[in-house]
C-alpha cells in the first residue's frame, strides 16, 4: 500500500540527454527510498519540441493544429520511455504512459488544450504494483479520442493536475536552477533565491514574463492548494515553496522584476474623440482573437486623440489589418505597429499596502534615461512599457534600486 504519493516533473533541460536521463533515475530511485509512491511526469529532452514546431513551419506557415498536437506531443512519449528504461537498468520496476493511458481528458482546444477529468486508473494500479510511474507531460485526449497539448511549458500542469487527482504529498517541480529567483538569474548574475512565495505572486511573476513554471499550473495550483517545490535537478539544495500564504510576518513589498517581449504596440492616430469610438475599435480587434491587455488613449485638445494598446507579438499581423480596417472606416489618421517594445514589471504582495513604490520604479527609469511608454498595474504588479533595447538595462536597476540582491 501507498502512504504517501510525491509527483516530480522533469523540465528539458533535466533530460537533455542520455547522461542526465540515467542521472535523473538515479535521484527517483534516491526518492523512492524515502517516500512510498513516486509518480514523475516528464518534458521532452532538451529542445525538442522547439525543434519539432520547426520542422512543421518548414513545410507550412500555417501547420493545422491537430497536426500539430501529434507531431508536439510525441517529444514527451520518447522521454517517458527512456527514463522507464533507465529506472529499469538501474534495478527497479519501472512504467511509461502516455497522457492517454492514464485518462487525462481535455477539451477540444488543440495546441492548448483544457484538461477536463484524469481518470489515473492505471497510475493507481501500477503504484500498487510497487512500480515507478513515468508520465509524459504537456498531453491528453479529446472526446473524438485525437491527442491534444496544454500549451508550452504544459508539463508544469500535467504535474500539478496529477498531484491534485492523486492527492499528493507535494508537487516538485525539477529545473535547471535553484528555484524561483527575484529575477531571471541568467539576466542579473545578482538575482537570488526566494525562499517562499504566494501563489499570488508568483501567478503574476510567470504571467509577466518569468518562464520557469508555466502560468496555468499556477492557477491549478493555487484554485486546490496544491504546495509546489520549484528545485534543481543538477543539485540537492531546497529550492522554493510556493504556497497560499508566507510566515513572514509582513508582506515582502517587491518580491520579483520581470521583463517580457511577447508583446507589441498598435497605435491608432487621430481617432475621432466621440462616444462609442473605443467600443468600435476593440470590437473589431477582438474579433481577430487578439488578447488586447494595455490601452492608452492621449488627452484630446483636438477633439481627435491617439489610442495605443499592446496585442500579443503572435496575433499582431491580424491586429494589425483589423486596425488599419477599422481606422479608415472611423476616418482615423496613420495607423502604427511597434514589435521592438518589452514590458518591465515589479511584483509583489507588499505593494497593497505601500505608497511610493510607483515613483520609485518611475524615478529608477528616469535616472536611467528610460521612456516609459505606457503603464500598468494591478494591485500587485506595476508594469511600464519601454523600448525592448533597454529591458535588461532596465531589469537590472529595478533589482538593485529596491535592493534585491541583499534579500535573505
Ligand atoms: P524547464 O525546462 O525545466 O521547464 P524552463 O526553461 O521552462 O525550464 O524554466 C527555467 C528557466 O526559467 C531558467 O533557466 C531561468 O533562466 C528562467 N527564469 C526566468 N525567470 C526566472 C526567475 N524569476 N526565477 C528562476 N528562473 C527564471
Ligand atoms: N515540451 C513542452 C514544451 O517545451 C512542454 C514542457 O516542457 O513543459 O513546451
Ligand atoms: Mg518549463
Amino acid at each position: 500500500m501507498n502512504k504517501h504519493i510525491i509527483v516530480q516533473k522533469y523540465g528539458g533541460s533535466s533530460v537533455a540527454n542520455i547522461d542526465r536521463i540515467k542521472t535523473v533515475a538515479k535521484r527517483i530511485l534516491s526518492s523512492k527510498k524515502k517516500n512510498n509512491g513516486i509518480v514523475v511526469i516528464v518534458s521532452a529532452l532538451g529542445d525538442t519540441t522547439d525543434e519539432l514546431e520547426d520542422l512543421a513551419f518548414s513545410i507550412t506557415k500555417n501547420p493545422p493544429e491537430r497536426e500539430m498536437d501529434m507531431l508536439m506531443s510525441t517529444g514527451e512519449q520518447i522521454s517517458c520511455a527512456l527514463l522507464a528504461m533507465a529506472i529499469k537498468a538501474q534495478g527497479h520496476d519501472a512504467i511509461s504512459f502516455t497522457g492517454t493511458q492514464v485518462g487525462i481528458r481535455t477539451d477540444k482546444s488543440h495546441t492548448k488544450a483544457r484538461i477536463e477529468s484524469i481518470s489515473a486508473r492505471r497510475i493507481r494500479k501500477a503504484l500498487s504494483e510497487n512500480k515507478i510511474v513515468i508520465v509524459a507531460g504537456f498531453q491528453g485526449i479529446n472526446k473524438d479520442d485525437d491527442i491534444t497539448t496544454l500549451g508550452r511549458g504544459g508539463s508544469d500542469l500535467s504535474a500539478v493536475a496529477l498531484a491534485q487527482t492523486l492527492k499528493a504529498k507535494v508537487c516538485e517541480i525539477y529545473t535547471n536552477v535553484n528555484g524561483i529567483y527575484t529575477t531571471d538569474p541568467r539576466i542579473v548574475k545578482q538575482a537570488q533565491k526566494i525562499k517562499t512565495i504566494t501563489f499570488d505572486e508568483m501567478l503574476e511573476m510567470a504571467s509577466l514574463g518569468a518562464q520557469v513554471m508555466q502560468v496555468r499550473s499556477i492557477e491549478v495550483a493555487k484554485r486546490f492548494n496544491i504546495p509546489i517545490h520549484v528545485r534543481s535537478s543538477f543539485s540537492k539544495e531546497e529550492g522554493t515553496m510556493i504556497v497560499k500564504k508566507t510566515s513572514k510576518l509582513e508582506e515582502i513589498v517587491v518580491q520579483g522584476v520581470t521583463s517580457s517581449k511577447s508583446e507589441a504596440k498598435i497605435t491608432i492616430c487621430a481617432v475621432p474623440d466621440q462616444p462609442g469610438i473605443a467600443a468600435k475599435i476593440f470590437t473589431e480587434i477582438s474579433k481577430t482573437g487578439a488578447n488586447v491587455d494595455i490601452i492608452v488613449q492621449n488627452v484630446s485638445h483636438t477633439r481627435h486623440t491617439d489610442i495605443s494598446f499592446t496585442v500579443p507579438k503572435k496575433g499582431l499581423s491580424k491586429a494589425f489589418a483589423a486596425a488599419k480596417k477599422i481606422a479608415k472606416k472611423i476616418k482615423a489618421g496613420e495607423v502604427h505597429q511597434d514589435k521592438n517594445i518589452a514590458r518591465i514589471s515589479i511584483i509583489g504582495s507588499g505593494m497593497r499596502s505601500h505608497h511610493g513604490i510607483a515613483a520609485k520604479m518611475f524615478q529608477t527609469l528616469a535616472k536611467n534615461k528610460i521612456n516609459i511608454e505606457m503603464i500598468a498595474t494591478s494591485e500587485i504588479s506595476i508594469s511600464c512599457i519601454i523600448n525592448s533595447v533597454q529591458a535588461i538595462k532596465a531589469v537590472k536597476a529595478l533589482h538593485k534600486a529596491f535592493q534585491l540582491e541583499k534579500r535573505k
